[in-house]
This record gives C-alpha cells, structure tokens and sequence, in this order.
C-alpha cells in the first residue's frame, strides 16, 4: 500500500520494490563518526545535507543508511558508480585477483593492466591505442596536457569557461569556475566562451562559439598553441552540452595552430550519455587524446589517458611512471566493468530509460514555473531552477531545499554550476523506468508543495 501523508492524508511517491535487506549495521554511531571527521578529516568539506547522510551498504542502484533506510542513489557516487554498487561480478574480479597479487608497478608485466589496456583501446576510434594508466581523472588530465605541451613543443592551451578538469597545478588552471580554483598561478591558460545553449550569447550556434578560440589563438598567444581540452557535457559546471558543432570547428582551429585536443571523459564517457561510448562521439570528432576515470572502474580509483603511439612516443625520453598506475586489482575491475558494460546492455539502457527519464523532466518543466531548463544526454542530465524564467535567476536556495526533501523521501540527486541551482543526475546505468518514475514523481511531489 502507498504510504499516507500524516498531514493531509495524500498518497506519496512509492519507492519501486526492491530485493535486498542489508545485514544489520553495528559499528560506531553516525554522531562518534562526525565528531572524528570533524576532528580529522578535510576541515573544508561541506555536506550535502544539514545532517550528513552516513551510509553503509550499497546494492545497484541502491544505498542504505544506518538505519537500514533506502535511498535510490540518482548520482551515482558523482556519476562514478556506473554498473552498480557492488556489482557482483565486478566483486568477484576485484576479489579474485586480490587473493592472487594485490600489487606490482607497471616495471613488471601483470595479466590484469595489459587485457584491460587492450580492451580499452578497442572502445577508442581512430589509432588511440596506447594507454597510461593513473588513479584518478585530475591526473589523468595533468598527464594529458604535459603531453600536449612536450609534444608540440608550445606552452598556451585553451580551456572552456565552466568545465571541471581537476585539482592539481595545471587541471586547476584548466577548469573555468571560481568555485574550484585558488590563488595558485599557472601561465599560458586561456578560457574559451562557454558554447552553453542555455545561456549563452550565441544560443545553439557551436561554430559561432568556437570563433572565441580563433581570437584567443590570434590575440592571446603567439598564434601556436599546445592543446585545447573541454568536457562534451560539462558535469561539474551544471550538465551544459556544448553547442552542436562546436568542437568540429574548434578542432580544426587548434589543429592549424598546432595543438592537440583533448576529450575530458571522466563524467561523459564509458556509456554515460547513451546515444554514444564517448560524449564527443555525438560532436563528430576524433580527438588526439582521450582522458578518462570516475565510471571506468565503477568506484575503484582508477583513470587513464589514450593516445596515439606518435604521440605517445613523446614520452619516452625520459619514461613515465606512477606506482599504482595500472594496479591488478584496479584494472581487473576496469575489465569486469566493460564486460558489464556490454553484457548488460547498459549503453543501451542509458539511451532507453535516459531518454525517458528526461521526457519526463521536460514534462515536469511545463508544470513547474521553477524549472528553467532541463538538459543532457542519456544519464547525465540537468535540472536548473530558477526564480524567473525570462532573467534565468538561480533558484539557489530552492534547489537546496528540493534536495533536502528528496533525500528524505529516499531520492538522492547532486548538484552543481556556478550559483548551485542545478540538478545532477547520473544514477548508475542500471536504472530503470520505475526508478525513473520515483524520482520523478518524488520532485514533482516536493515542488508542488512549495
Ligand atoms: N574531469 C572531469 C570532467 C571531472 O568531472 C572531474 C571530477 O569531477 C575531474 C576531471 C577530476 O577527477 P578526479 O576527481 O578523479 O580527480
């Protein structure tokens, strides 16, 4: 039966059944615990909700509190857990090469880095075939852009205003929101016009867009350039999809300038947006260096960057190597996930129940003045709230209280872009309808009551 609302007596979204009891949790209470991390932990993380969510289990598309509470988990660890929490047979591969050998640098030649690698390459277009592994998406992107400053012997490179590409020296100086930046100074940076539809001075005009890079070349460095990097769907900037045909044409601009370019697909990638493997994929182009993380290991710290052998080659003067990069057990679950990927048709379901699931968004947006747009593609969809439709105001503090509420009715979505007005949705890829309904339902429930 519908669970009754104890006020009015209405009937509230219903959760889709779901066939998983966690064992009952009996370690430290949730208070002990943040009063160690209060003590210990990064002093400037901030939560989500006003009482931190503690979790303890996690099942597909589904995490469990203390409590034994169920949420339906709509971000997917930020768009990282992408076939599932602990999806059995990404367990049983992690587990089995655990008992066998946990670790060896990539001095020596393991089964598990170099199956993977090849599989991984396979999923690549063009002559992308050689792999550097790394343990996460900000390094990967570090790697990236020392390769495209080494190979084409130029320093500027060019971002786009609002993309995310990390937290070191360069990704920092990379990424376009001050959010995410400190007073760290890095040279030869220059941020593009944000192709953004939404807001955008050029509407949905891509190549209009990509003439800012062109005037960058001309005016912002000695007309030779060594990379230019963006995201094809902007995850942490608020879910922005570039323009169409923006990155054909800034491509060829980089191209002539001597540049590489370089696909950031830690959020777009591995299956995430449906119609395609990659996000630029649906751009049309081939880049010369993809980079990768978040849902190539389904939560295992792992990332990687695919280039060519040519340029690939760049680094072999004086070698390249990190101690984890490339560990057995990472790479083990890396090649479980594809295997996933594919057995399971989630590609597929991303496109299927994505698009439903954004049908129905665009749905809720005709209801609720609130909405000002919804956008993305496939599982990586976005959610902007805004007080006035015509001036786009940021709904800042409406978004967190629709967050706020979803959580207690067992929905759990993220957030982002510069004002924090926008909804992130990135469950896993094994979603479905119903979930899809639940969510759904759950923010129109919320929003009308506001
Ligand atoms: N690139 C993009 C597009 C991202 O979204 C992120 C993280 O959110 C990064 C790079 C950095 O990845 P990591 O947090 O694994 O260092």
């Amino acid at each position: 039966a519908a669970l009754r609302g104890d006020d009015d007596q209405e009937f509230l979204p219903q959760m889709p059944p779901f066939d998983y009891t966690p064992p009952p949790y009996d370690g430290p209470s949730a208070a002990e615990l943040l009063e160690k991390r209060q003590r210990h932990l990064n002093p400037c993380m901030s939560y989500f909700y006003r009482n931190p969510l503690f979790l303890v289990d996690g099942k597909m598309q589904y995490l469990f509190d203390e409590k034994g509470r169920r949420y339906l988990d709509a971000f997917g660890g930020i768009a990282t857990v992408s076939c599932g929490h602990c999806h059995p047979e990404i367990l049983e591969a992690i587990f089995n090469q655990t008992k066998k050998l946990q670790h060896t640098t990539a001095l020596y030649l393991n089964r598990a880095s170099a199956e993977f690698a090849e599989a991984l390459a396979s999923k690549c277009p063009g002559d992308l075939n050689v792999v550097f592994f790394t343990n996460s998406g900000t390094e990967a992107n570090e790697l990236a852009l020392m390769i495209s400053r080494l190979y084409t012997g130029f320093h500027d490179i060019i971002s786009v205003r609002n993309g995310y590409h990390g937290n070191a020296g360069v990704t920092m100086s990379a990424t376009g929101q001050c959010n995410y930046k400190y007073n760290v100074i890095q040279s030869g940076i220059h941020h593009a016009l944000n192709p953004d539809p939404y807001r955008g001075i050029f509407g949905s005009d891509g190549p209009k867009y990509a003439k800012d890079v062109d005037e960058i070349i001309t005016y912002g460095t000695c007309g030779r350039v060594a990379g230019f990097i963006a995201e094809a769907i902007q995850g942490v900037g608020g879910i922005y999809e570039l323009a169409p045909g923006y990155l054909q044409a800034v491509y060829n601009s980089v191209r002539k300038a001597g540049g590489l370019c370089i696909a950031d697909e830690v959020q777009s990638g591995f299956a995430r947006t449906g119609s395609h493997f990659w996000g630029f994929e649906a751009q049309g182009v081939v880049p010369d260096i993809i980079t990768m993380a978040k849902g190539i290991g389904n939560g295992l710290p792992l990332g990687a960057v695919v280039t060519t052998s040519e340029i690939a080659k760049v680094l072999t003067c004086h070698g390249y190597l990190n101690t984890f990069g490339g560990n057995p057990v990472s790479t083990a679950g890396g090649l479980a996930v594809l295997k996933v990927i594919e057995n399971e048709k989630l590609q597929q379901n991303a496109l299927k129940t994505g698009t439903y699931l954004k049908n129905q968004l665009l749905a809720l947006k005709e209801k609720h003045q609130i909405i000002g747009d919804v956008r993305g593609r496939g599982f990586l969809l976005g959610v902007e709230l805004v007080t006035d439709r015509e001036l786009k105001t940021p709904a800042t503090r409406e978004t967190l209280y629709v967050m706020e509420q979803m959580k207690d009715m067992g929905v759990l979505i993220g957030k982002g872009g510069l004002n924090g007005n926008i909804f992130r949705i990135s469950p896993p890829l094994c979603f479905t309808r119903e979930d899809a309904d639940f969510l759904v339902s759950t923010m129109d429930h919320i929003i009308s009551k506001m």
